[in-house]
């Protein structure tokens, strides 16, 4: 597809502190195409500034920044026929890896510049009046989330949540989750419960079950029940066979539209990498809600 002109919305402080501009000057110039840039300085920025680039009526939205920089532009753009291009510039880009977007910024513009892509119609969440892009998770996994710090993202990037990992899992404490899912109630007791449109948590193409899409209009909402040997043995067949197998001993797993959560006792609660204050949520997905650039050939952008 050709593009002409490009806005592009740049979250400065995403966590890689690399050189931006002259990378993408580089490739969008060569190929001909205009660009112009906007710069995030607060919460609310990327939807205001995606608002406006729709206004103006450009080609395209280009996202620099990583997961929350995405969803608050994806906000500003629900709507409209804009198309969107993720530059991978967080130091966790669970949706541009979703889709098989180049996890370096030089990568993803002369992808851009060569235009060889086409366009994914995706599926984005909804709780109260905000949207989400990748997941909800009450629990160890928020907890996980919530100890990797900005600093420690600066300097190791994704291992910086392995650190975090082990941090949470020496606080874990189980729960009872109160799930109602398309009508359907459950209440099942776990240490972590994932309310997700991505399958993959951002360190790889690898994800937690191959079943789950970004475009088939449903949320997945995964339960962990416990946490021990099993379980660790149970995702390293996940990580080798790139399938789960089912043992509903340990985790449990639905799809549905419409999905309510909460727990027995109080948890961390996420949201794109974002902490909630809040004790129970109201989810829903909205179908087919924007579109994004990905590559033709999705291996061959690896
Ligand atoms: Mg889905």
């Amino acid at each position: 597809m050709k593009i002409k002109n490009i806005h592009i919305i740049i979250n400065p402080a995403a966590g890689r502190g690399e050189t931006i501009l002259p990378v993408i000057n580089a490739s969008l110039k060569e190929a001909g195409i205009k660009w112009e840039a906007t710069i995030t300085h607060q919460t609310g920025d990327a939807t205001r500034l995606a608002k406006a680039a729709v206004q103006e009526g450009v080609d395209l939205l280009a996202v620099y920044g990583g997961d929350g920089t995405l969803r608050e532009a994806i906000s500003g753009l629900i709507g409209s026929d804009i198309p969107l291009f993720i530059l991978p510039g967080g130091s966790a880009n669970v949706m541009a890896t979703e889709l098989g977007i180049p996890g370096n910024l030089k990568d993803a513009c002369l992808l851009l510049g060569r235009g060889a892509l086409v366009t994914k119609i995706i599926d984005v969440g909804q709780f109260d009046t905000h949207y989400f892009i990748t997941r909800i998770s009450l629990g160890f996994e928020a907890d996980v989330v919530k100890n990797t710090h900005r600093r420690d993202k600066n300097k190791i990037g994704i291992f910086a949540y392995f650190f975090s990992t082990l941090a949470a899992l020496k606080k874990i404490k189980k729960t009872v989750y109160h799930l109602k899912i398309d009508g359907q109630e459950h209440k099942i007791q776990g240490l972590t419960c994932i309310i997700t449109n991505t399958g993959n948590l951002g360190f790889s193409q690898i994800s937690f079950d191959k079943h789950i899409d970004v475009s088939d209009g449903l949320l997945d909402v995964i339960v962990v029940r416990k946490a021990n040997l099993n379980l660790f043995k149970l995702m390293a067949i996940t990580l080798f066979k790139r399938e789960r197998p089912d043992n509903l001993e340990l985790v449990e797993h639905w799809q549905g539209k419409s999905i309510s959560v909460s727990s027995s006792s109080k948890q961390t609660i996420q949201c794109d990498g974002e902490l909630l204050k809040t004790a129970s949520l109201k989810i829903k997905i909205i179908p087919g809600a924007i579109k994004i650039l990905v590559p033709e050939n999705k291996d061959s952008a690896q």
